[in-house]
């Protein structure tokens, strides 16, 4: 199910919520304070967000990081 977010006209806050499709612009109220004037913002269709996902950098700036051997 796709996650949408609605930003709230009246207090800026956002409220998240995982909608059908067809309810996509059915906004719901605002969770903060209640407001019905809410605008759907972005759709994200993978939610997770792992920090340990991204490849790992080699460190000081050498060639390999010290793993093949060279000196720096
Ligand atoms: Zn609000």
């Amino acid at each position: 199910m796709p996650f949408y977010e609605y930003e709230c006209a009246d207090c800026e806050e956002v409220t998240e919520a995982l909608r059908r499709m067809v309810d996509a612009d059915n906004a719901p109220e605002c969770e903060h304070c209640g407001s019905k004037k809410t605008t759907r913002k972005v759709s994200i269709f993978n939610a997770s967000s792992d920090s340990g996902s991204m490849p790992e950098m080699p460190s000081g700036g050498g060639c390999c990081g010290g793993g093949c051997g060279c000196s720096h």
